[in-house]
């Protein structure tokens, strides 16, 4: 397959104006408007100069990744004086579209003034209305000093339907996330907008569509523009856009396309030495895309329909999916198809009825077909990479492939740590971590896990992995509570211990229901671990949630008598967007001993 055609420098369509002294663009959603990470420059500043072979740029505004809209940039440095004076003396006219819920009924217009801090993670917060009252622009606003800034939006409303509006917004100042964060604070959050508690959407619903401002050389007023988005179009049409997705091709494939610029910097990281070629390109509500995952493996794509749990207990074939979204075999064709039009070479195909506690023959031809379901096959042991580590994994022989992507950030972490250290990799499924452990120069590793066989195909990857086998790196075909009762009267300890368990598992020989046995769990892996040792525990139970999660490690700390020095929770991969208004499904926590 061709990378460089699934994830261009530039498309030329996002040109929207270009008169050699200024260009404009029509910036997609998720495509960054900040100054580049210089080992993967995925900005939109870099991207188009790579289009336009190396021509100058003068940047002078940003936008959000999540906000689509113009982008105004000289094309020769003497059109930057009047670019710059213009944006910060607030003379150019900036106009944006929003799609918000709650926008108060017969208010068809409203001037917002807030007085904006930043807030944790990169947010804003307004200020407390009586100690900001009647903020001006560019007043001094006291002790809190230079950091409180004051944001002013002018909002008329287009459009309407129930709780549903369509805004035109007038930013009369232009304060990080200001939109959002005064939207949010009238009590009518833009929709999709995760961070400020939005409701759920395709997408981010803000797009910045017009700008007035002074030609930099002729000293003409000129309006730029960019056209409303279909899905803010959209917004106000019957039914719920997110299911709608499915049975609109041309709203399926602008997703798909969402969903692939997003991971820009994934898709065209596959050479040198932090090489990554699989990843997530689909992560179901996070990418507007209910029940739908799409995974990349090397140039090779794997779907998966979830089911909605109302699927009998002995599904028939195609009833698995139950009466939820995949139910008809027409709609499951339409993305089948569009996956197959991104450009991989081929696609597989996993359907996975939601309970996972119900026991399926996860080999069933009609779950989990063995040759994929458009395109050409993959090689039975594919290679591929992760931040330069190499595994195998099989994508046509049952429902996992042997590696899960969601612990891309952890395993880098593990590798980050392993220095000299000995390692106890507990449910090590096909020893992803003790791969990335090896490689991070772990002193020995120990990888424990009930089934013989993942443990065989866990040698095979630190063999690919240029790993040599001796005692180093011992494998345990073992129950892991029988395992961690040995070990600890052994004697046996651990400077890092990793566990991430499935949500529910029976062996011969004992059951753990994550819900109710992961403190005990976690306390005696906490018992292993030497003075300053860690412990990853990671859980993608839906039942616990990341508070809980915490919680069950400190009650696991105590249980252990062993006092924690830190509890990190670790933040969800990028690949793994979270929805608005929703958790994200790996939790994953390092936790330090004293
Ligand atoms: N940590 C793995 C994924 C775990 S998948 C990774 O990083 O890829 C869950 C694994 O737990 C399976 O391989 C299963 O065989 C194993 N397992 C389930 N119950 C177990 C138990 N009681 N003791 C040891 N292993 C168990």
């Amino acid at each position: 397959m061709d990378r460089r055609a699934v994830w261009p420098d530039f498309r030329p369509e996002w040109i929207l104006h270009d008169d050699g002294d200024v260009i404009v663009v029509d910036k997609p959603v998720g495509v960054s408007s900040q100054a580049a990470d210089p080992e993967r420059p995925d900005d939109v500043v870099t991207r188009l100069r790579a289009h336009l072979n190396g021509a100058y740029l003068g940047m002078h505004q940003r936008l959000d990744r999540d906000t689509s809209g113009l982008l105004v940039f000289a094309r020769r440095k003497e059109a930057n004086a009047s670019l710059a004076a213009q944006f910060e003396g607030r003379s150019v006219k900036k106009g944006y579209l929003a799609g918000v819920t709650g926008w108060p009924k017969g208010k068809s217009e409203a001037t917002l003034t807030d007085a904006l801090l930043p807030d944790q993670d990169g947010t804003m917060r307004v200020v407390d209305g009586r100690s900001a009252a009647r903020p001006q622009p560019g007043q001094d606003l006291g002790r809190r000093g230079s950091k409180v800034k004051v944001a002013v939006t002018k909002v008329k409303v287009v459009g309407r339907r129930g709780d549903r509006a369509l805004l035109e917004l007038d930013l009369e100042t232009g304060r990080t996330h200001q939109a959002r964060v005064q939207l949010a604070h009238a009590r009518s959050p833009i929709a999709g907008d995760a961070l400020y508690g939005g409701a759920p959407a395709p997408r981010l619903m803000l797009h910045a569509s017009s700008l007035g401002m002074k030609h930099p050389i002729t000293g003409k007023a000129v309006v730029f523009s960019a056209p409303a988005p279909a899905e803010l179009e959209a917004w106000l049409e019957k039914g719920d856009p997110l299911e709608r997705v499915y049975d609109d091709p041309p709203a399926l494939a602008r997703a798909l396309a969402r969903a692939l610029e997003r991971r820009w910097v994934l898709g065209r990281g596959d050479s040198g030495p932090r090489a990554t070629t699989a990843f997530r390109l689909v992560n179901e509500e996070g990418d507007g895309l209910p029940r739908l995952a799409v995974d990349v493996y090397g140039d090779w794509l794997v779907a998966q329909f979830y089911g909605d749990g109302t699927s009998p207990a002995t599904p028939e074939r195609g009833q698995h999916l139950g009466a939820g979204p995949w139910a008809e075999k027409a709609r499951r064709d339409r993305v089948l198809d569009a996956l197959a039009a991104l450009g991989f070479d081929g696609v597989y195909l996993k359907v996975r009825p939601r309970q996972s506690n119900v026991l399926v023959d996860t080999r069933r031809e009609d779950l989990a077909p063995a040759l994929p379901v458009r395109g050409a096959p993959a090689p039975a042991q594919l290679p591929i990479l992760e931040e330069g580590a190499p595994f195998l994994v099989r994508l046509g022989d049952g429902l996992s492939t042997g590696l899960f992507l969601d612990q891309r950030a952890n395993r880098r972490r593990v590798r980050e740590l392993a220095q000299g250290a000995a390692v106890a990799n507990l449910f090590a499924y096909t020893c992803g971590f003790t791969v990335a452990a090896a490689l991070g120069g772990a002193k020995r590793t120990v990888s424990v896990d009930a089934s013989a066989a993942a443990l065989e195909r866990g040698r095979e990857n630190l063999v690919h992995a240029g790993i040599s086998l001796g005692p180093d790196h011992a494998f345990a075909a073992d129950d892991a509570f029988g395992w961690l009762a040995r070990a600890a009267r052994r004697g046996d300890r651990f400077d890092l211990v990793i566990l991430d368990p499935p949500s529910y598992s029976s062996t011969k020989s004992r059951r753990f229901v994550a819900d109710t046995d992961y403190a005990d769990l976690a306390a005696q892996a906490l018992a292993l671990l030497n003075p300053g040792g860690r412990l990853l525990a990671c859980t993608n139970h839906r039942g616990i949630s990341p508070s809980r999660f915490r919680r069950i490690l400190f009650d696991a700390g105590r249980a252990a008598a062993c006092e924690l020095s830190q509890v990190k929770d670790l933040p969800e991969p990028a690949d793994y967007p979270v929805p608005s208004g929703g958790e994200p499904h790996m939790k994953a926590a390092l936790v330090t001993r004293v």
